[in-house]
């Protein structure tokens, strides 16, 4: 079927068709090709409402999985991209750099808990997560620790859709069993069961300890969502867990990558959710809300201690370059959401809105 622009006056037939080619030919997120979920004809987006084709506005909950922080077609950020698209929409990130990624990478490095310095853009959380485990590996192979490779995370976790990241993902809910032979085999700890707000147990931390006093030796990496397990139920777990891995982390001489994708830019109500148990990642990952919901971007921080390891062994090279890396499009708009969001009193905002949360 060729799809030909038709007269004004047919449009909604026209978005009838549109809308049984969709459902014949494109694939939508975690659907059946052959009976697939209905799909909604968007037309526009302002604000928090999202307008249909036949005239409805939904208000959008959701800010299109966590995105959308500052609600759909800002003037500032629509602003930002047309100023970049201007003067160039992508240059290869590979020999080259630009204004957009050295101002973004600079207020990442300033945002984020002063260890971390340095950045490795790309263009989606679950690839962020690929070159987070890639770091942690390749840091212990050049360590002279190649054994030490494998990973340990709490079951109820989500960290995206690609290889590594799915093995990492709670293992019942998650996709193990389609893919069990291929997918990698890590360690699974108990998911924490002490609230935010609840008094801590020690108990709950038990599990973790286990497998990593037992399985240290093999570790590269802890991955997990500091706390807020998102996409495994919306779990809001205690400050006090997080610094238990930490601290188990530490003497076991494993990595603590923490995913900070769903979590990053004030959604819990800090900069970031890590700064509720005063923890410092080694290996920290970064994407949704990055560009205020505009386009795909994401990032990987990690320290110089980390990098220098990296740099250290033979060609010093780390092993990872996408494409788009560094989109000046993506960055541009990512820095104006970032100084929009700083510009506003998110924090007030934040805490008022849980308030009435709880309240109603
Ligand atoms: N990590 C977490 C915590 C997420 O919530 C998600 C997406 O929901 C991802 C990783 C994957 O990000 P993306 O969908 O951009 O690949």
């Amino acid at each position: 079927m060729s799809i030909k622009i038709k007269s004004s006056e047919k449009r909604v037939l026209w978005d009838k068709e549109l809308i049984k080619f969709d459902r014949e030919h494109i694939w939508h997120p975690y659907t059946s090709m052959s009976n697939p979920l209905n799909v909604y004809f968007v037309e526009s987006a302002k604000g928090v409402r999202i307008k249909l084709n036949n005239g409805t506005e939904l208000i959008d909950g959701m800010s299109s999985w966590w995105t959308a922080i500052h609600g759909y077609n800002h003037p500032e950020l629509n602003q930002a991209v047309k100023i970049q698209i201007n003067n160039m929409s992508h240059v290869m990130f590979g020999g080259l750099t630009h204004r957009p990624a050295v101002e973004l990478a600079s207020l990442l490095i300033r945002l984020t808990p002063e260890p971390l310095r340095k950045v490795f853009f790309s263009d989606s959380g679950s690839v962020s997560v690929e070159v987070a485990i890639k770091m942690a590996k390749q840091y212990w192979y050049s360590m002279g620790k190649p054994d030490k490779s494998r990973l340990l995370t709490i079951r109820s976790g989500y960290h995206g859709d690609t290889f590594m990241a799915m093995s990492v993902c709670d293992p019942i809910t998650g996709m193990h069993r389609i893919f069990k032979g291929i997918l990698p085999e890590n360690f699974f700890a108990d998911a924490p069961q002490t609230g935010f707000d609840e008094k801590w147990d020690e108990k709950d931390i038990g599990s973790f300890r286990n497998l990593i006093e037992a399985h240290h030796e093999s570790l590269a990496a802890v991955i997990l969502e500091p706390i807020v397990q998102g996409a495994g139920g919306m779990r809001f777990y205690s400050p006090e867990y997080l610094k238990n891995v930490r601290s188990l982390c530490d003497k076991h001489d494993v990595l603590l990558i923490l995913d900070e994708i769903a979590t990053g830019f004030g959604r819990t109500g800090k900069m970031f959710a890590c700064e509720h148990a005063g923890v410092v990642p080694d290996i920290m990952c970064i994407g949704k809300a990055m560009t205020g919901g505009y386009v795909s971007l994401a990032a990987t921080l990690t320290t110089d201690r980390i990098s220098s390891g990296i740099s250290s062994y033979d060609s010093g090279t780390f092993m990872h370059g996408p494409t788009f890396m560094g989109n000046p499009l993506a960055c541009a708009v990512s820095a104006a959401s970032i100084n929009l969001l700083l510009s506003t009193p998110w924090e007030k905002r934040i805490n008022a809105i849980e308030k009435q949360l709880k309240r109603e």
